[in-house]
Parts: structure tokens; sequence; C-alpha cells
């Protein structure tokens, strides 16, 4: 298989992504998911015009040519109703939220008062009609779409879903997350430390990227360079929506990956990126009739993980017809640490938001100056981990160390990744920049730079 430009991996993926389908949220355990239905009004808001202000409702035709003398003939608080109808000459002492008296059109604030008894206040200045008055159905009228289908659930839309008594409504159903190491080095986080091993670094670093995403994985532990073993683990790994496999895709004689993957059903989409690090990503799906649903697992040499039995025991979801009819996607990473972490930002993650409805797939991009030259790779979309500084001119990005594939802590220090196209032919200091930001939540629906 060829080579793929990032774009056309990226294509290639999301076209194959599919929603596993919907579900009911509650209002309080809704942050983060997106809305898989329009939200309506279901009253006017305001119900009735409201004052914005501490004052006093007037007629404006009475206040014209102020100051004036008014008679205040009532007291209204907001969750009172009116009992009068101003007539000339009248005004009504009113709160912040409390209903316009009828007569009245026009809220005076009370700084532009003075008060000369109880029942009587000077009005210092002349105001149109409207003024300082929230009108009726200033937020929404009843019966309108306040919130469309595919709005991510913010903090300020949770509001709204409360404003308008939704207490509960249907979200995207998040895809359920495998993930599995490979290699005979790798040493568990449980296992003794060993001198001649390497930590397992990347179940737990893609772990965290995937629950960045609000999406619990499970880890299914780390399978030996051994054709058997792996294909034990890979037949759990593919009762899931996703399975993300990191090490053993390249083309040493032990990456049993890809063979075993194909083995087992998978239809390999393409092997190998144009990007750096991360270039022997494999991307591929196994057909939903082929999706394993009950204990395919026999004989598996190791002992399956607490967190797949656990997983197992509460895993009845995974066989809703919807999510039957989408497959497994599976993502073959590179084992070196920096650069499966680099392909799950740039395509699995991606891939994981839109099956949770969200059009915003992309990290947000900003424009900084780079702090150094930077020497091009010819032919390949480089990722760049990058710290960002601010001066008066905007960003400036500089690189966070050693670029060196397999170490973390260039990834640990990072802000963001500075994306250098595959056509470029290197980077002066202080040229222009696009920066992935890599913290925040932020996220946009155009991939914001260009191979
Ligand atoms: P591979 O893709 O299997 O050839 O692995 C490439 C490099 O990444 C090797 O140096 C591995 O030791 C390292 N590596 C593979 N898997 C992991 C892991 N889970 N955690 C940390 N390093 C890994
Ligand atoms: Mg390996």
């Amino acid at each position: 298989m060829k080579h793929l430009q990032a774009s056309e991996a990226l294509h290639i993926i999301l076209e194959a992504v599919r929603t596993p389908g919907t579900e009911q949220a509650r209002l309080e355990q809704a942050l983060g998911r997106v809305l898989a239905q329009d939200i309506r009004a279901n009253r006017d808001l305001p119900p009735c015009d409201v004052s914005a202000m501490d004052g006093f409702a007037v007629r404006s035709a009475d206040v014209a040519n102020a100051p004036v003398i008014l008679e205040i003939i009532e007291d209204i608080r907001a969750g009172d109703m009116p009992r009068n109808t101003l007539a000339a000459g009248q005004c009504a002492r009113i709160m912040t939220g409390a209903p316009v008296p009828p007569g009245a059109d026009a809220v005076i604030r009370v700084e532009d008062t003075q008060e000369i008894s109880a029942s009587v206040v000077q009005i210092n200045k002349a105001v149109k009609p409207g003024n300082d008055m929230r009108l009726r159905g200033e937020n929404m009228f009843i019966g309108d779409v306040v919130l469309t289908a595919g709005t991510e659930i913010t903090p300020g839309v949770i509001g709204v879903l409360a404003t308008v008594k939704a207490a509960q409504f249907a979200v995207y159903r998040r895809p359920r997350v495998a993930i599995l190491s490979t290699g005979n080095e790798l040493e568990a986080m449980d296992e003794p430390v060993d001198p001649n091993k390497i930590p397992d670094a990347n179940s737990y670093a893609l772990m965290a990227q995937v629950q960045a995403l609000g999406i619990e994985p499970v880890l299914l532990g780390i399978a030996r360079d051994d054709p058997l073993e792996l294909e034990q683990y890979l037949w759990r790994g593919l009762e899931y929506d996703v399975l993300l496999v990191s090490g053993g895709t390249s083309v040493g004689v032990h990456d049993y990956v890809r063979p075993t993957i194909e083995k087992l059903g998978v239809i390999m989409k393409f092997w190998r990126v144009a990007i750096r690090p991360g270039h022997p990503l494999a991307f591929g799906m196994l057909p939903p009739t082929k999706v394993p649903q009950v204990d395919a697992v026999q004989g598996a040499s190791r002992e399956p993980t607490q967190a797949y039995l656990e997983d197992r025991q509460g895993g009845e979801q995974r066989v809703t017809p919807q999510c039957a009819a989408c497959g497994t996607l599976v993502f073959g990473l590179p084992g070196n640490p920096v650069s499966s972490m680099v392909c799950v930002e740039e395509f699995v993650a991606p891939a994981l938001r839109r099956m949770m409805g969200n059009p915003r797939l992309y990290r947000r991009t900003v424009t900084a100056r780079v702090a150094h030259e930077v020497k091009f790779c010819p032919g390949r979309t480089e990722f760049i981990r990058v710290q960002l500084t601010r001066d008066e001119a905007g960003y400036i990005a500089s690189a966070t160390g050693t670029q060196s594939s397999g170490v973390l802590l260039s990834m640990a220090r990072a802000d963001g990744l500075l994306v250098v196209p595959a056509n470029s032919t290197g980077l002066a200091a202080g040229a222009q920049v696009i920066v992935q930001l890599l913290d925040g939540t932020a996220f946009q629906d155009e991939i914001g730079f260009s191979e």
C-alpha cells in the first residue's frame, strides 16, 4: 500500500466513521456530550416585559419634561404581579426582574430619581419608551429552536437546557474504546522494574487522550510479539467500537499486528502516512457481521485484565443494534510513544469526536512565529512539539527540546504541535507558522492548516 498524505488518510478514516447511535442523558451528567435532538423553548422568556433595573416604572410621556414629580402607587418586587394600571402622573417602584405594570412603558433607574416621601418621587431624567426594560421573549419565544442537534454541551448550554426545563434529552452515544500495547520488551505497571525492559507508557498516554474526549477506554494490557497471543488479545479488542493497538505495525520481522488483524477479518484501508512522527500508522475496519459478540476468546494464554473483565460484566450495551451496525475501527499505532500520541491527536481524536456527533473535529489552531530555524522533512507533514509564549506581536513557538519520537518529555512540555507542511522547504527563525493547541477543550470545524 502506498504512503498516503495526512489529509487523504484522515478522509478515509472519517468516511468510515459511523456514530454508534443515541441515548438519553440527564442534565446533571450531560456536560461535554453532544445533543442529538433540537431543543425548543417551552415558554416565552421573560414571560412579560420586566424591569432591567431597580428604579421606577413610568409613562415616558410623563417624564418628557424632567425633572417632574410623580405619585408612587405601588411597590413591585421580582416575583410579584402588578395590581394597578398607571394613570397620568403615577409611577411604581420596581425591582430588577419584576413585571412592568400596565400603563408604564419605561423604567428609570433609581440613580436618576430622588425620593421625596414614601409616596412621592422626583424623576430627574427623560427617557424613551422601552428604556431599561427587558421585553417579553427577549431570550426566547415558546416553540423557538434554541439549541440544534450537534451542539456540544458546554456550561452555557447546560444553562439554556435548564432554562427550558430539559431534564433529559437525546445525546450521541460515546464509542467504546479498547487500548492494547504490544511488545516483548514492555513492562506492565504492576510488574517489578526490570532494567532490560521498557515501561508501557502508551497504554496510559493513549488512555488519557481518549479520556480527554470524555470517553473512558478499557485497557486490554500488553500482548507479546507472538502471533497466537496477539490474536487472542486482538479478538477481545474487536468487540469494541474502536480498537487502538500500539507497536508492532512496522516492518520488523516480529511486527505481527497488521497480518494478525487481517487474519481476523479486518479490512486494512491503509498503512503508512506521510507524517513525522507517526508514519507507520495503519487503519482498518472489521465489518459489522464479523464483530465478536460473546465469549469468543478461547484458550487465551494470559489472563484477561481486570479492566476487561469489569467492562465485560457491564458489557451488554456493546451489542445494541446501532452499535453492531458500525463494525470496529482499528488503528494500528506506531510503538514510539510520541508517534502514537501524535497519531491519536491527528487521526483518532477527530474520528472519535465525529462518532460522538460533534461537528468540531479538530484542535484549535493559532498562528505563531517560530523562534528558531526548522529543517524540512521532504514529502511529510511534520508535527513539532512546541511551547508557546507571547509578545506584543503574538505567539512565539519554540521546540520543547529533542524531537525524537521516543522522548515523551518533549510531549509532556508541549503546549501545541507546530505543523510543517509536507511541501515546506524549511522555516527560518521568525517565519509564520500554524500551531495546533494541545491544551484546553476548544475545537474547530476546519483543520486550520494545509499540507
Ligand atoms: P514498534 O513499533 O513495536 O517497533 O516499537 C517502536 C518503539 O516504541 C520501540 O522502541 C518500543 O520499545 C517502543 N514502544 C512500543 N510500545 C510501547 C509502549 N506501549 N510504551 C512505551 N514504548 C513503547
Ligand atoms: Mg514492537
